[in-house]
């Protein structure tokens, strides 16, 4: 009997022909967990497209609007964004100031990486990751803390909702421990390799899979690396035999091109947002798709 109205309520939720709830992401990453969670019951725009620099995102007219008509607005937070103020302060609504239930910053459960690293703060230059390294989406694990934030705000909005957004919740989570057990497995023979990064989009990812980051071509995140810097860093590859060099979509491939061939390591490219690739359609392809890609470079490099 409570099977069946749990499923009446449900149905009814999914079902009750109210409009759905217009939410917009800063990212595509952002976007996938907001339609984890709220299924039929969301309409989800995301404001930065996959392939793009999320710290560097030009807002166009059309997403301004959608924007001013969106009762969600769903962001990384901390500097990730520094273009998001420009574009709030263009919309001009209240709604979504901080601490409004139309704003939602899902980095506020999330054990941040990097929070002791002294840096610039982001007013003082082109610097992000002032207050920690922002792309914590990279942890899989950290797709539980962001849905819960997620879940949260929805009910918010539509609390005759709930029942329906946390079986969605559920069955995500259910999902993402299944497929974490495969590309842990699929990891395994990586544990303990040393690679270095582009641009530190990775220590999340790199926590959770075992691999050790050494160091990075950009070493101010956001700012391009001195050559002086470069040929040290080329030097000390070279000396420690580091064999991968993981850089981003959107990284300057000469630069990228210029560490690979003179360190002798095999450069990778990883997917570092939903859509990134073909692959990468939801959450937790985008990890099927970086697993596949960096177990095989790993083994092509031995
Ligand atoms: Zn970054």
């Amino acid at each position: 009997m409570l099977c069946a109205l749990a499923f009446f309520l449900l149905w009814t939720a999914a079902a009750g022909g109210a409009e759905p709830i217009s939410v917009v992401t800063t990212s595509t990453d952002l976007k996938a967990l907001v339609e984890a969670v709220g299924g039929e019951r969301i309409r989800v725009e995301s404001l930065a497209a996959p392939l793009q620099d999320p710290h560097a995102v030009e807002v166009k007219p059309g997403q301004l609007a959608k924007l001013k008509a969106a009762a969600l607005l769903v962001t990384i937070g901390l500097d990730h964004e520094p273009w998001l103020s420009p574009a709030l302060r263009t919309v001009g609504d209240s709604r979504f100031a901080r601490e409004s239930p139309h704003y939602l910053d899902t980095s506020k459960e999330i054990q941040l990486l990097q929070t002791e690293t002294p840096r610039l703060r982001a007013d003082k230059g082109a610097h992000v990751h002032g207050f920690g390294n922002t792309h914590y989406w990279l942890d899989p694990e950290n797709g539980r803390p962001m849905t819960a934030a997620i879940l949260q705000a929805l009910i918010r909005l539509a609390p005759a909702d709930r029942l329906y957004f946390e079986a969605n919740r559920k069955r995500f989570l259910d999902q993402l421990d299944g497929r974490l057990k495969g590309w842990l497995q699929t990891m395994a023979p990586h544990k303990g390799t040393r690679v270095v990064t582009v641009h530190e989009t990775w220590p999340y990812f790199a926590q959770r899979f075992g691999l050790v980051i050494v160091a990075v071509v950009e070493p101010n995140p956001g700012v391009p690396p001195s050559l002086s810097y470069l040929s040290s860093l080329i030097q000390k590859m070279r000396d420690s035999r580091i064999k991968l060099l993981i850089a981003d979509p959107y990284s300057n491939v000469s630069v990228t091109n210029q560490v690979a061939t003179q360190s002798g390591a095999t450069a990778v490219t990883l997917i570092p947002s939903v859509g990134g690739d073909g692959a990468a359609a939801d959450y937790l392809s985008l990890f099927d798709s970086n697993v596949k890609r960096l177990s095989q470079a790993a083994m092509a490099a031995r």
